[in-house]
């Protein structure tokens, strides 16, 4: 089975915390198939006294790596500053914030500045729950005229979720593909996790879902960061993560003969099935007119008592749940009666 998780891949580290950090992490990760180099540069803080970016100064290492690594690159924008200063700089793309989508007069101000210009949006889903939110905020880019465009699933803030950061709430990023099938969604398994522990088991569910790229962030000294250390991971890490995908994409590729041969077998079987059923209806209708003949009801108690017990001890025989063939014999019989019913229309 293909995967399409890894099909764009936006790395690199929370913040940009210095020059060296970027080219470090740059040249630790130049043999991946990178979409976009990220850091961020504005940090939205939950509180304040904490390392807040370095700003326009790291805009400028940003560049010096766009340029020595012929990287496109990416950093989070939140306000009209923000947006001036990126577009100006000529960032590839400009990812907007979980903090920051939820804000309609702030995304109404933000996709205003993106007309006519070449640069990429792509929109963190809120952090509440509400895809429509998300997808408002998608929708004003989209009407801004932002040729590229996608969203990016990093979790919602949930008090029911005890283990990882935020919740994935999977069934949003679902819904929101089956609004706009044609946006790219991309997983952001980092902010979701909080710890890197939590990684693989995203990555694995992650794997199974239509989305189309992976945004993680990678540090070559995470325990050093100065902001999100316990998700991040150094650069052999990611790539571990990122052959893991591949490698069981590839395995699952030798399962896909089998997986056909099996669902051919399953399509003769439910031939059959209905063949038997077109046998069993054909003998019902036969049924039918002797009743009509001898002037017999149609429904008939004790038989269905008899074939519902019947029914249910083969249920054991081979190996079915007994709701199940219960279930199955009722609707059988349903029809059966219906069929029967329609050669006495007077009954
Ligand atoms: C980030 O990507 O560094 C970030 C702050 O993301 P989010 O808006 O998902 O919290
Ligand atoms: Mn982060």
């Amino acid at each position: 089975m293909f995967t399409t998780l890894t099909s764009q891949l936006i790395l690199g580290p929370c913040s940009a915390e210095s020059r060296e950090q970027l080219f470090i992490t740059a040249e630790a990760l130049k043999d991946l198939p990178i979409s976009y180099f990220r850091a961020g540069i504005w940090k939205p803080r939950t509180r304040p006294g904490h390392f807040e970016g370095y700003g326009q100064e790291a805009l400028a290492w940003l560049l010096e790596v766009k340029k020595a690594y012929n990287l496109p690159v990416a950093t989070e924008v939140a306000s009209q500053q923000h947006m001036e200063a990126a577009l100006d700089a000529g960032i590839d793309m400009v990812w907007i914030g979980a903090r920051t989508t939820p804000n309609p007069f702030t995304i109404k101000c933000l996709a205003n500045m993106t007309r006519g210009t070449s640069v990429a949006v792509y929109v963190k889903n809120p952090v509440n729950a509400d895809v429509n939110l998300w997808l408002g905020a998608l929708e004003r880019f989209h009407a801004a005229g932002v040729k590229e465009l996608a969203a990016i699933h990093r979790g919602f803030t949930s008090p029911q979720e005890k283990r990882l950061r935020n919740a994935p709430l999977w069934d949003i990023p679902l819904a929101l593909k089956n609004q706009w099938p044609d946006l790219p969604i991309l997983h952001d398994p980092s902010h979701i996790a909080g710890n890197k522990r939590w990684l693989p088991g995203l990555l694995a569910e992650a794997k199974r879902l239509p989305f189309n790229g992976l945004m993680l962030e990678v540090h070559p000294e995470p325990e050093k960061a100065l902001t999100d250390p316990n998700q991040q991971v150094r650069p052999a890490l990611c790539k571990r993560l990122i052959d893991n995908l591949t490698q069981n994409t590839a395995c699952k590729a030798s399962s896909l003969k089998h997986l056909a041969h099996l669902r051919q077998q399953i399509d003769s079987l439910d031939s059959l099935l209905l063949k038997t059923l077109q046998d069993r209806f054909e003998r019902v209708a036969r049924i039918g007119e002797l009743k009509q003949t001898t002037n017999m009801q149609v429904y008939q108690p004790d038989r269905w008592h008899e074939l519902r017990e019947h029914r249910k001890d083969l249920s054991g025989k081979f190996h079915l749940s007994e709701a199940f063939v219960l279930a199955l014999f009722e609707c059988i019989h349903q029809e059966s009666v219906t069929q029967q019913s329609n050669l006495h229309p007077e009954l």
